[in-house]
């Protein structure tokens, strides 16, 4: 810190002004788009020995505000990004406040698992007519990232403050599954809540016979099978100009079988705690996490039924027809799929609501259909992609430290797979050793290492030596710290040819 305050003590020998900061950029490592002057002071940003700090220059309320130490005048101070510094950033400067994307035709969530990410991201989708989600995590992701979500929410604020992007973010607490999670989302500011209804899902009626599906069925109360069956039994419903929907039957009573707890604990987390938010939240429906794939007429009951008791859905993500695999491109018939996310779609904009595409990322093959069909209105979702974005950094900048971790990951698979479901292969890639260290940042596109590398973040990141310090988690820190621009380059590369292929119009 001594250093630290020494450097920024000359800058005040100086005139402070806007120009005498930009005349000095390099010489202090100041993030150019991070000058600002509000209430009589100059506030910038730089990084110090790969540490990050606001600097305020001059006398005024947001230098009292905001903790730190006093450079000798006292009137300036080098301020940690800590979050009581995170809180004021948002109160003084509400562009680093995450907002509603409601609006917005083309929405992207970008999970930044290390924090780090949002920096590339936003010098992408600066130029494009695409509003980000920069803050998105699910349970499973803070759990394995040892992260908490003011730490998710502050990192992309102060991105959103180093690049002077001033067009609006969400904050999407992902894949929540309680009340406690959602409330907990909801404390922290989170703009958009995804909830996960997979322990809501009844997926063992598809196991069942007609009989016992009949037999299940009337153990239903008898009032709530009555208002439901006045409603769609044998009812025929149009989602286009030639296309309808019927609910016959058996396949009816299926559907409440597995689908009746879903709308139940749905409509209860809406009204307990998002209604009384009012339309600030951005609130999305996921029944994605099944084995199967979620029927046009299931997703359209349960719209209908979500409607009619009152929730506000602004996207909904069902299974589609295929594999949407993580980190790799999609498995399956495009037709097919085709055929299924357009009905999907049509239900969607019955209901006026955005499909939502979870497991988003590196969907090369599907993503114009995406697009051309939803005549651009969607929200997809990526995450562990700008994660092998990093590992790709670490491939090119620091060879020995990529091999260790990839050694790791091959040893503590079968670990990882605990949390999710891949099919990568790691009997199918050749020897470490044999591959050269110009081929190691190759590896990153072959699609087994991909999903491998994908699935053991956590593990890589909570590893610890024997003295109980971190085995890699500080190093990967330091490396991409070092080499922010290469990071964000890789980012610009590699998520800019997903905008490509959906054709996300330019600003
Ligand atoms: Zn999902």
């Amino acid at each position: 810190m001594k250093s630290l305050i020494n450097t920024y003590n000359t800058l005040l020998e100086e005139d402070i002004t806007i120009e005498t900061i930009e005349k000095n950029i390099n010489q202090y490592n100041i993030y150019p788009q991070s000058i600002y002057q509000k209430n009589n002071s100059i506030l910038f940003m730089v990084k110090h020995y790969n540490t990050k700090y606001l600097i305020i220059l001059g006398e005024g309320p947001l230098l009292d505000s905001f903790e730190g130490e006093f450079l000798s005048s006292t009137k300036g101070k080098i301020c940690p990004t800590s979050h009581v510094n995170s809180k004021l950033l948002r109160k003084y400067f509400p562009f680093t406040s995450p907002v509603s994307h409601k609006n917005h035709s083309i929405t992207l969530g970008l999970g930044d698992r290390l924090g780090l990410a949002s920096i590339g991201h936003i010098r992408l989708l600066k130029d494009y007519d695409v509003f980000p989600v920069l803050a998105q995590q699910s349970i499973r992701e803070l759990n394995l990232t040892s992260r908490d979500y003011n730490d998710v929410l502050d990192s992309a604020s102060w991105a959103v403050f180093q690049e002077g992007y001033d067009l609006g973010f969400g904050a999407d607490g992902d894949h929540l599954k309680t009340v406690e999670e959602v409330q907990m989302a909801l404390d922290c500011g989170f703009t958009m809540i995804t909830l996960d209804c997979s322990d809501h899902i009844d997926s063992s009626i598809n196991e069942f016979t007609e009989i016992e599906i009949e037999n299940n069925y009337l153990t239903i109360d008898k009032l709530i099978r009555d208002k439901l069956e006045k409603k769609y039994l044998n009812k025929t419903f149009s989602i286009s100009d030639d296309i309808t929907i019927t609910f016959k039957d058996i396949d009816f009573k299926k559907i409440i079988l597995i689908y009746l707890d879903t709308i139940q604990f749905t409509t209860q987390i809406y009204n307990d705690l998002i209604a009384p938010l009012g339309s600030k939240i951005d609130f999305e429906l996921s029944i994605d996490e099944t084995l199967f794939s979620t029927s046009i007429e299931a997703h359209f009951l349960i719209a209908s039924e979500l409607i009619q008791r009152g929730v506000e859905i602004t996207s909904l993500a069902p299974r589609f027809y295929g594999e949407f695999q993580k980190g790799i491109d999609y498995i399956g018939e495009k037709d097919k799929f085709e055929k299924d996310f357009y009905l999907h779609f049509l239900v969607s904009k019955h209901f006026n609501y955005k499909m939502s595409v979870h497991s988003g990322s590196d969907k090369f093959k599907v993503f114009p259909i995406i697009g051309d069909l939803t005549k651009g209105c969607y929200h997809l979702k990526t995450a562990g992609t700008n994660w092998l974005e990093a590992l790709r950094v670490i491939a090119l900048k620091d060879k020995k430290l990529f091999r260790e971790i990839f050694q790791f990951a091959l040893d503590n698979l079968e670990k990882a797979r605990v949390y999710y479901n891949i099919k990568g292969d790691p009997n199918k890639l050749p020897l470490l050793e044999e591959i050269s260290d110009e081929n190691l940042i190759k590896l990153l596109d072959n699609d087994d290492v991909r999903q491998i590398l994908h699935i053991t973040y956590g593990l890589i990141l909570q590893e610890k030596d024997y003295k109980d310090k971190y085995r890699f988690k500080n190093h990967i820190y330091e490396v991409l710290n070092t080499f922010e621009d290469t990071y964000s380059a890789f980012l610009i590369n590699h998520i800019g040819k997903h905008l490509e292929k959906l054709k996300v119009p330019k600003l």
